[in-house]
C-alpha cells in the first residue's frame, strides 16, 4: 500500500496515519517528525528548518524532497509506505511521482481528512504531544490519564511552538496557498478519496479503512 495522506495542519493525519501504520505493517513517513529530529539533533538542515517551522512557514521544497528522498532508500519502504505531511506542495508532488516512477511504483490512494477551518485552531491549540516517544495528545478531545504526563512513559507533554495560536493563522495561510492546489491534483488522477475529518478517531480510521478496501 503506498499511501498520501492529505487535510489541513491539525485535521488528524498524523493520528490517522500512525493507526494505519500499525493496521497495515507499512512505515510512516512524517516530514514533520523528520524535522523536528533534525532540529533536535541540531543538524544544519534541522537548524534551518526549525526557523521556518516556528513561524509556521513551509520548509524549503528541496530540503524536504531531499529528506523524503533519503528516506526512500531504506529497505522498510520497499513494501509500502504512509506519507503524512508530504507533499505539500505541486513541486513536491510531482518530486514525489519521479521517485515513484523511478522504482516502478505509483500511489494506491491519497487519503483527504477533510476538517473545517473554523475547527482546526480549537484542535490545534489544545495539542499536546510527549518530547520522549511522540504520542500525541488533546487538552479535551483526548486527554492524558494524568495531569499533563504522557501515558506511556510519564515525561512531561510540551506544547510545539508552532501549535501557539499566533503560529497557527500563517500555517492555516500556507496550506490555503501551497497545499490545497493538491486536492484536484490527485483528484484529476482518480487516487483522491475524501473523508469527513470530524468525530470519534475510531469511525474516521474505519471510514479510512473502507476507503483502502480493507475489512475493520
Ligand atoms: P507537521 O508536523 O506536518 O504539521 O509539520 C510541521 C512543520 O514542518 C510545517 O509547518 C512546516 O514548517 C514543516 N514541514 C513539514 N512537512 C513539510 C513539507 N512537506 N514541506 C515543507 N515544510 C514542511
Amino acid at each position: 500500500m503506498n499511501i498520501v495522506m492529505l487535510g489541513r495542519p491539525g485535521s488528524g493525519k498524523g493520528t490517522q496515519a500512525t493507526r494505519l501504520m500499525e493496521r497495515l505493517g507499512v512505515p510512516q513517513l512524517s516530514t514533520g517528525d523528520m524535522l523536528r529530529k533534525a532540529a533536535a539533533d541540531k543538524t544544519p538542515l534541522g537548524l534551518a528548518a526549525k526557523k521556518l517551522m516556528d513561524q509556521g512557514q513551509l520548509v524549503p521544497d528541496e530540503m524536504v524532497i531531499g529528506i523524503v528522498d533519503d528516506a526512500f532508500r531504506t529497505p522498510e519502504t520497499a513494501k509500502g509506505f504512509i506519507l503524512d505531511g508530504f507533499p505539500r506542495t505541486l513541486k513536491q508532488a510531482e518530486a514525489l511521482d519521479a521517485i515513484l516512477a523511478a522504482k516502478k511504483r505509483a500511489l494506491d490512494k491519497v487519503l483527504f481528512l477533510d476538517v473545517p477551518a473554523e475547527l482546526i485552531v480549537e484542535r490545534l491549540s489544545g495539542r499536546r504531544s510527549c518530547p520522549k516517544d511522540g504520542s500525541v495528545y488533546h487538552l479535551v478531545n483526548a486527554p492524558p490519564k494524568r495531569d499533563t504526563l504522557c501515558d506511556k512513559c510519564g515525561t512531561p507533554l510540551v506544547q510545539r511552538d508552532d501549535d501557539k495560536p499566533e503560529r497557527i493563522t500563517a500555517r492555516l495561510d500556507a496550506y490555503d496557498r501551497d497545499t490545497a492546489p493538491l486536492r484536484p491534483y490527485y483528484e484529476k488522477r482518480g487516487v483522491l478519496a475524501v473523508v469527513h475529518g470530524v468525530g470519534p478517531a475510531d469511525g474516521i480510521f474505519a471510514e479510512l479503512l473502507l476507503r483502502l478496501g480493507i475489512k475493520d
